[in-house]
């Protein structure tokens, strides 16, 4: 019997084996798969990404290669354009097929488009396949046949529209060609940090790759899960899920995570899980709108903000992204951020506040330093979310709505737990002060060996002086609408 010929894989932020429908359509086909990673040179496709978020991708293409070898197959890796690499793929392995799991990110769709129309007219058979999103973008629209803009009418379309297709299991072998192609080095594309190794506090916290992702969704749903719903505002209380970084490189599709949440036990409320899957739907509503304006990471959905009158405050950045700002709950956050490559949202969306109204740094500046830095930084969401604080998104928070650093951290962080976790230098405050050493008398401060402007900051800006200047210019732009 002649075999099958061969299918070229092509591997992008969908770094998982199961629920990869892209491919167990390959396997499906028959004949042997060829599993290729491709390091493309475009932002926004799986080019270079942010350095924390390199570092997570190297973690998790060895373990991906590690999970192929188990079946008897190979990763294969290579750099450049993706035309070009897949094209000498194709001439070395005699492939005759090529799949992937489609991706919704304006400079990643801009290469497959052409590429799929190329290798069709080539004669290859070239098939995508959904997955990473609970719906694809163009499915749900508003009744008026437009795309959504306000998050509440798409949750509610998502929800009417029942549970997203059921997962499938990872292939149990993936047959294997004659001759494997020629892969480069992992350790080649240089995607760890080395001088400085910043990394260390990554190590502790995570383990990038399938199985990671799956014992953390098994560890939320037994611990996490019960309270989210309250629990998930609280910094220091265990109630976030932490799977972000691994949706954003696709370890885990959301399917798996919405379809793990159905059939709970009792004792798990409704309200929790349901809140969680809004959640997950938020991601989803991200990339509808960044599909729907492939501009949302550089422009203002809401032109008007075009005119707002950013500072050029350098200093004010570099205190913000360093943790230096004189507010603990913002200096905590970033230096959380720093450590870990992750933020808790409550904290993404204080520091976001913060920057934006009491610095008038313009958010395109946050959400580099995010895209920089977050190991699950991630085109839509970020730009989104960015947008939505600043005001300027698609149903946005008001811009008028400015969060108190000072009674934000005494709501959400009651005790300073979390504060004193990120900032050792304030642990000696007693709960009183922990949001405002600033306030704090001098033989408090002294007891607790901070000395202001030296162990510690003063606040780089007055928070209600910020307030009033942020929303006078405020009023400028909305005068001139
Ligand atoms: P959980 O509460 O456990 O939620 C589960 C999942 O739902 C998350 O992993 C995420 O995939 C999704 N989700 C939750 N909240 C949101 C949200 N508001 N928007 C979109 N999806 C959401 N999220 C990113 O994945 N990447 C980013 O680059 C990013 N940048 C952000 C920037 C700002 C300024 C803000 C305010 C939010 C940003 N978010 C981003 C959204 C959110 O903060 C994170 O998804 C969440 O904190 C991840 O932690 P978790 O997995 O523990 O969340």
């Amino acid at each position: 019997m002649q075999r099958s010929s061969p299918t070229i894989l092509w591997f992008r932020k969908d770094l998982r084996l199961s629920d990869n429908h892209a491919l167990s359509a390959a396997v499906a086909r028959g004949g042997p798969v060829i599993q290729v990673f491709i390091l493309e040179p475009e932002d926004g496709g799986t080019g270079p990404m942010g350095s924390a978020q390199r570092w997570w991708l190297h973690h998790s293409l060895s373990a991906l290669s590690k999970d192929l070898e188990t079946r008897g197959s190979r990763l294969i890796l290579r750099r450049g354009d993706a035309q070009k690499v897949l094209e000498a793929l194709v001439k070395e392995t005699g492939a005759e097929a090529l799949h992937w799991n489609r991706r919704y990110e304006p400079v990643g769709m801009d290469i497959d488009g052409p590429l799929k129309q190329h290798f069709r007219d080539a004669g290859l058979t070239v098939e995508s396949f959904g997955g990473q999103l609970l719906h694809e973008p163009t499915r749900l629209k508003t009744t008026g046949g437009t795309p959504f803009r306000v998050y509440t009418p798409f949750w509610k379309a998502v929800d009417a529209g029942g549970d997203p297709t059921a997962p499938i299991d990872a292939p149990k072998a993936i047959a294997a060609p004659d001759r494997w192609p020629d892969s480069e080095a992992l350790d080649d594309w240089a995607l760890l940090p080395t001088k400085p190794d910043w990394a260390g506090g990554f190590r502790e916290m995570w383990t990038p790759g399938e199985a990671g992702a799956h014992q953390r969704l098994k560890h939320f749903i037994s611990k996490g899960l019960r309270g989210y719903r309250r629990g998930r505002d609280f910094p220091a209380e265990p109630h976030v899920s932490m799977l972000s970084p691994h949706i954003a490189l696709g370890e885990i599709s959301p399917a798996q995570i919405w379809h793990a949440t159905i059939g709970l036990p009792a004792s798990v409320a409704a309200e929790d899980y349901v809140h969680f899957r809004k959640e997950l739907v938020w991601r989803d509503f991200s990339y509808h709108l960044l599909f729907h304006f492939p501009e949302l990471p550089r422009r203002n959905w809401n032109a008007r903000f075009d005119d707002f009158p950013w500072r050029d405050n350098k200093t004010g950045l570099r205190a913000w992204q360093k943790g230096r700002t004189g507010y603990p709950i913002v200096d905590a956050a970033m230096r959380q951020l720093w450590q870990h490559g992750y933020m808790h949202n409550r904290l993404r969306m204080i520091t976001a506040s913060f920057l934006i109204k009491d610095l008038m740094v313009d958010w395109r500046d946050g959400e580099a330093w995010f895209a920089d830095t977050l190991v699950d930084a991630d085109p839509a969401s970020n730009a989104a979310s960015w947008q939505w604080v600043a005001g300027s998104g698609a149903d946005a928070a008001p811009f008028f709505r400015i969060f108190n650093p000072i009674t934000q951290g005494e709501k959400f962080d009651p005790e300073g737990t979390f504060v004193r976790r990120y900032l050792p230098e304030l642990a000696k405050l007693p709960n009183e002060f922990i949001h405002k050493p600033f306030e704090a008398p001098e033989q408090v401060l002294r007891k607790a060996g901070v000395v202001l402007g030296e162990t510690y900051p003063q606040p780089i800006v007055d928070h209600r002086k910020a307030r009033e200047t942020a929303l006078s210019a405020y009023q400028e732009i909305s005068a001139g609408a």
